[in-house]
């Protein structure tokens, strides 16, 4: 399904006159029905915002704005109070298990901790409030209006899937990310600032990687010590991120938007594809041939590539999800889903292998 006002959702400019007084009418004068005032009460129910009868009031989805409310509210006006609060918020303890499992670089050992090295000095973060406003309006708006995206996530996890978390409007922290049933979103993220609809089309992305880590949870990475380990975080991390790259592809060409990501800009480039999965492969041969040895920088230096510059585990696993549906088709993709990261990537190597069987018959 698609926005009914995709225009004004995403504050594009109206471009003429008649366009401006159309939009200058409320949309009750015009015999619609009357606006819902943004929804400012946090937490919204998914099931809230739609009809009984919809499919989609049967998910336990929560929308939480919260955080990033109040973390504007206490970079207009600090106050430690608020801090305190932001602390103790649901949200804060979403991100501090995801950076305890992920490891990354910011104090782990409180929430507050946390929260005060994402928002102080808040003289710092100035500049960021008007990319969070901006992504806050999407969020509590057009977003809650019409939730129906969430099918998006939704028709690319197994049948019979139920969420039963909540996805964060949050501040500072990455982009988006996911954690057992949770999921969050960067109010204050550049990339949000420069095409503010990329909001929703990672809100698809990070609310299919929670549908993926409920039958397939990440693992730790401090765990982490052989070569080996770091194959099955690959194999794990192309079927997760590949799946949600995919997931939000046909929104995003239908609406024209896969110039806004490089992921995509990639994916429609064959031969760059072609190029990304050699190396892709060369990659996780490496890993695998060196097997229980300890994983050095020479093997994290791998994760490196997977991760970031081509991005090999994104894009690379995009493509083998879009082929292997095109192949075999959607109800199979959605079986790998279920069977996990070993059967994805020899489901994709059959399908090769095969591919190549019949170029080589005369
Ligand atoms: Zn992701």
């Amino acid at each position: 399904m698609k926005f009914p006002l995709v225009v004004n959702m995403w504050g594009n400019p109206v471009r003429c006159i008649a366009g401006i007084v159309f939009a200058l009418l409320p949309a009750w004068f015009l015999g619609a029905e009357p606006p819902r005032e943004p929804s400012n009460r946090q937490p919204t129910a998914l099931r809230d915002l739609v009809s009984a009868k919809d499919e989609l009031a049967a998910q336990e989805l929560l929308f939480d704005a919260s955080f990033a409310q109040l973390a504007l509210a206490y970079l207009k006006a600090p106050d430690p109070a608020v801090l305190e609060q932001l602390a103790k918020s649901p949200a804060a303890a979403h991100l501090l298990s995801h950076a305890r499992n992920f490891d990354y670089d910011v104090p782990k050992d409180s929430p507050a901790a946390l929260v005060s090295h994402l928002l102080t000095p808040p003289g710092k973060h100035q500049d960021e409030m008007q990319a969070c406003e901006k992504s806050l309006g999407l969020f509590t708006g057009p977003m809650m209006d019409d939730p129906h995206w969430v099918w998006d996530t939704l028709r690319y996890l197994p049948q019979g899937f139920r969420f039963h978390g909540t996805l964060f409007l949050t501040f500072g922290y990455d982009i988006g990310v996911a954690f057992g049933p949770t999921a969050s979103l960067n109010c204050a993220h550049p990339h949000f600032k420069e095409h503010p609809r990329e909001l929703v089309y990672y809100a698809i992305h990070e609310l299919h990687h929670v549908g993926f880590m409920s039958y397939h949870p990440p693992p730790k990475l401090s765990e982490l010590k052989t070569c080996s380990d770091l194959l099955s975080l690959v194999e794990y991390s192309t079927q997760l991120e590949g799946m949600a790259v995919y997931a939000a592809y046909p929104r995003r060409r239908d609406e024209h938007a896969l110039a806004d990501d490089g992921d995509y800009v990639a994916l429609e480039d064959e031969q760059r594809m072609r190029s990304a999965e050699r190396s892709y492969f060369e990659d996780l041969n490496y890993l695998k041939g060196r097997g229980k040895q300890t994983a050095d920088a020479d093997a994290w230096a791998v994760i490196q590539r997977m991760s970031s510059g081509e991005r090999l585990w994104y894009r690379v696993g995009a493509r083998m999800a879009q082929r292997i549906e095109q192949a075999s088709g959607r109800s199979r993709l959605l079986d790998l889903v279920k069977s996990g990261p070993a059967s994805f990537l020899e489901a994709y190597q059959a399908l090769q292998r095969s591919e190549a069987s019949k170029q080589d018959r005369p």
